[in-house]
């Protein structure tokens, strides 16, 4: 049985999100729209049109805990009973958003975006930004959770799918794999617009893990699936796979190499390059390509192009020669 697409609106750029319907043997959605009255009422619409209502949604499957996907389960699950599914990787996220959204503010706060030369009024914006998404987010109760783990295989719609870890967006994103089927439930790994390689908080003691070198590892691992239909968590569902991931691919590199030019013209710092590279968005909106901007930072430093060094608590890169 095909995924049955429903879309819910949301307040982000990202546009409206999917959520994917099984109805047998169980009713089973899979992720479940930000918690909104019009993301709610699109869910009602959706499944009444499959004679069901959020009270039959036996589970919910979270790909990733990101609001636009993870929003509305805590209310699903009270109404139904039923049980709200995530990789061991996002539990925390879903069970205590508050904290964790709250622990990586803190982490931009204290480290990133001085560390990116953002300027002191931006990055406070920045910060509150991001620690509200968590107060806003309504907690799953841990009893209402059940957690899988990468590697093990969900039974969704008669069939049996595959975990598969695809971090870079989110370090705990999930997608699910059918390969007898060739289906392919691929959150935000496989979006039309390459998804934001979030900047994630370090594990204490660790260095920060580059976002965008780990999505273009997980796209290296999608390219090498057999896919034959892709159901995205943003969009309509798209065959042909390799072709959007050799589309991506080139443009990352293609900005990338944009980003080192402009490094070789003298412009250091994170904050200089976003003005740079984003100089088509209005001043006060360009840190909406900061994260974007750090992944093709990250990118030539992995492929050794540039180097960075600490100067006043603030990352300046060079050109290596
Ligand atoms: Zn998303």
């Amino acid at each position: 049985m095909d995924p049955i697409r429903i879309e819910l609106p949301t307040e982000f750029d990202v546009g409206p999100v999917n959520c994917y319907l099984f109805t047998a043997p169980e009713p089973v959605l899979v992720d479940c729209g930000v918690e909104l009255p019009a993301s709610w009422d699109a869910l009602l619409a959706g499944l009444a049109q499959h004679h069901l209502t959020p009270a039959d949604i036996r589970r919910i499957v979270i790909t990733h805990p990101h609001v636009d996907h993870s929003g509305q389960a805590a209310k699903i699950a009270a109404l139904s009973g039923g049980q709200v599914w995530v990789a061991d990787l996002g539990y925390e996220w879903l069970v205590n958003p508050q904290k964790m959204f709250g622990l990586r503010a803190d982490y931009y706060r204290d480290h990133f975006l001085i560390e990116a030369g953002i300027p002191d009024e931006m990055a406070q914006m920045i910060q509150a930004y991001f620690a509200q998404v968590g107060t806003d987010t309504t907690p799953v109760p841990p009893e209402a959770v059940h957690t899988f783990r990468v590697g093990d295989w969900l039974e969704m719609g008669g069939a049996r799918w595959q975990v598969l870890h695809m971090p870079g967006h989110a370090s705990h994103q999930t997608c699910f794999y059918q390969p007898e089927s060739g289906q392919f439930l691929s959150a935000d790994m496989l979006l039309p617009k390459t998804p934001t390689p979030i900047v994630e908080r370090p594990s204490p003691n660790q260095p920060r893990q580059p976002s965008l070198p780990i999505y273009m590892a997980s796209l290296a691992r999608c390219e090498a699936l057999e896919i034959d239909w892709v159901y995205p968590g943003h969009g309509e569902p798209f065959q042909n796979h390799r072709q959007l991931i050799h589309t991506q691919r080139s443009r990352i590199h293609k900005r990338k190499d944009e980003a080192l030019a402009l490094i070789q013209q003298g412009h250091r710092t994170a904050y200089a390059l976003m003005n740079e590279m984003y100089a088509h968005y209005p001043p006060a909106l360009r840190f909406a390509g900061l994260w974007m901007l750090i992944g093709y930072l990250d990118l030539l430093q992995a492929e050794g192009q540039v180097g960075v060094a600490v100067v006043d608590g603030v990352w300046q890169y060079y050109v290596n020669k």
